[in-house]
C-alpha cells in the first residue's frame, strides 16, 4: 500500500529523468505521449500504490516540481 504520494506541478518539468533514476521503487517516468507547456515529456507516477514517501525524488529535482505528501498511518 502507498505510504504517500506526490504532487507533480508538471508545467514546470524539463524532463531532465534526474528523479527517475533515483527512485527506489522505480515508479516513474516520462510521458512520452504529450508535452507540456514549456513543449517538455513531463513526469508521471507509473505505479502509485508503490510509493513508498521517501521524497528522494522531491530532493534531486532541480526545479521543486515535486511535492511529496506523507499519508498518515491508521
Ligand atoms: S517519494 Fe520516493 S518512492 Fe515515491 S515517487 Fe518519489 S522517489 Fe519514488
Ligand atoms: S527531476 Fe524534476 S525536472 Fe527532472 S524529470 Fe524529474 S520532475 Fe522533471
Amino acid at each position: 500500500m502507498a505510504k504517500g504520494r506526490i504532487i507533480i506541478a508538471e508545467d514546470k518539468c524539463k524532463g531532465c529523468g534526474l528523479c527517475i533514476h533515483h527512485c527506489p521503487v522505480d515508479i516513474l517516468a516520462l510521458d512520452t505521449s504529450r508535452t507540456n507547456k514549456k513543449g517538455y515529456t513531463p513526469l508521471y507516477v507509473t505505479d502509485p500504490e508503490k510509493c513508498i514517501a521517501c521524497s528522494m525524488c522531491a530532493l534531486v529535482c532541480p526545479d521543486s516540481v515535486i511535492t511529496v505528501e506523507r499519508f498518515k498511518k491508521s
